[in-house]
């Protein structure tokens, strides 16, 4: 069992965290928001400050919002970085951007450490199961060093290739679902119009060539997928929030390497207006308002 440290303990890091204790890890945790710590704290995690988080410990793993967040907290004020032995695996959990991950996979190397990008799908409910995938990003050995401890709170653990390609596949992922989820939204609309029942388009879809996640487990219309933010007045779920962050995320990969992604620019755009309109908060299925208020 390994000594490990974990940060960040949002909707996301703190069921991670309790799957960690589990398996039988020693775990020192932290948090900016010392309340997100206390129910860590109680199943037998060590707290811990920004000074002494990553001292002592085989492996650190970060799971925050954004790239910056993470940059800042590895090599900013009170680097992890800096205070990590040598030989400390780095584990970021975070979704962030491509460029970023390979930035401080690099860093972390050049200091006698190694480092993986492992962002995750499965969202909250697979972070409580331990049933996430880990699409990781690294070099072999230290991917080989991460996989027991990912083993701890996923079910699937793909090495996708060198620091950045975890993060590469993650956001094609999303690109995938906030398309879908579009178009899912579009056509049972358009069905509504059509004097089509939902019910019937969902059994159909369901078995046809119209297939897809978002039809099974997290439908834009309530009744329909058992589960589904839709049935809870949106609430998150994956908020529109990240799924506007990932789908940015994709843009600049697709801009930094010249890849043409028109339909993934176009919903981009719909959730970022969405966001802007005050939905930053509602699941990422409450698109179907915006296209519903028919200025899509
Ligand atoms: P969250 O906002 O719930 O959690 C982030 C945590 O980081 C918060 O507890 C916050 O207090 C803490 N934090 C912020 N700055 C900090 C700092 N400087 N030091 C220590 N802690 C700090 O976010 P989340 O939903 O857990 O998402 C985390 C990451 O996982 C994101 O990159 C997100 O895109 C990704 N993700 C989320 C989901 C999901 O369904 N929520 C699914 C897959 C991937």
């Amino acid at each position: 069992m390994a000594d490990i440290a974990m940060v960040g303990l949002g909707a996301m890091g703190a069921p991670m965290a309790r799957n960690l204790l589990a398996a039988g890890h020693a775990l020192k945790v932290y948090d900016v928001v010392d309340t997100a710590m206390d129910g860590l704290l109680a199943a037998g995690a060590r707290a811990a400050t920004p000074h002494d988080v990553a001292r002592d410990v085989d492996a650190v793993i970060t799971m925050l919002r954004t790239g910056a967040v993470v940059e800042e907290v590895l090599t900013g004020d009170t680097s992890l970085f800096a205070s990590a032995r040598r030989g400390t695996l780095f584990i970021d959990s975070s979704t962030i951007d491509v460029a970023s991950a390979r930035r401080l996979s690099a860093r972390a190397h050049a200091a006698g450490m190694s480092m993986v990008d492992a962002p995750v799908s499965g969202g909250v409910p697979g972070a409580e199961a331990g049933t996430l995938t880990f699409m990781v990003g690294g070099d072999p050995p230290a991917v080989d060093s991460a996989r027991p401890i990912l083993e701890a709170m996923g079910r699937s653990i793909v090495h996708v290739g060198p620091p950045g390609n975890g993060q590469a596949a993650k956001i094609c992922n999303n690109m995938i679902l906030g398309i879908s989820m579009i178009a899912v939204a579009e056509a049972f609309r358009l069905a509504g119009r059509l004097g089509v029942d939902a019910q019937t388009l969902q059994q159909i879809v369901t078995r046809s060539s119209g297939d897809c996640w978002v039809v099974h487990h997290n439908h834009p219309l309530p009744d329909l997928a058992p589960g589904s933010a839709s049935d809870d007045g949106y609430r998150p779920g994956f908020s529109s929030a990240l799924m506007l962050k990932d789908l940015q995320l994709g843009q600049q990969a697709a801009r930094e390497c010249g890849a043409c992604t028109p339909l993934g620019a176009r919903a981009a755009a719909l959730y970022e207006r969405f966001v802007n309109e005050g939905s930053a908060d509602l699941d990422f299925g409450a698109i179907i308002r915006q296209i519903d208020s028919g200025e899509s």
